[in-house]
């Protein structure tokens, strides 16, 4: 599978964490992301990742656009939900996109946990057969 990481800059700490705490899990899966949470997270972990340009540089439409080809099986996009952000009509397009495509999205640590749990379990293995463009 292949996990899409975002997360605004009041939950990088927060994204790292989770990341440091499911490795293992992450390990066996393709993981991509924007520029500076792939940085943090890959320097903290350790895990390969296809980062992407910085979110407000275009890398959140990158991931968006390999949604939209149907690339990316999950994403966990951490958002700080207090903080106004000039990027907002893009992350709109991102969930927009989302639920187009039926991609399971997490834009907190709480539902982030339990889709890492229900991946670990083979619950998205669905992904694999409605996958029309692989
Ligand atoms: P970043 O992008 O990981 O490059 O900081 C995330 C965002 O869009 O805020």
């Amino acid at each position: 599978m292949t996990i899409a990481l975002i997360a605004h800059d009041a939950k990088k700490e927060l994204m790292v964490q989770f990341c440091i705490a499911y490795c293992g899990i992450l390990s066996r899966h393709h993981i991509v992301s924007t520029g500076t949470t792939g940085k943090l997270v890959s320097e903290a972990t350790g895990l390969e990742i296809t980062k992407f340009l910085s979110g407000p540089q275009g890398g959140d439409q990158q991931i968006a656009s390999r949604i939209s080809y149907n690339e990316i099986d999950l994403l966990l996009f951490f958002r700080d939900p207090i903080s106004a952000k000039s990027g907002e009509p893009n992350e709109h397009t991102l969930l927009r996109l989302c639920d187009v495509h039926n991609i399971p999205v997490a834009t907190n640590i709480a539902t982030g946990e339990a889709l890492i749990h229900a991946l670990e379990r083979g619950d998205l293995d669905w992904r694999d057969i409605v996958k029309p463009n692989r």
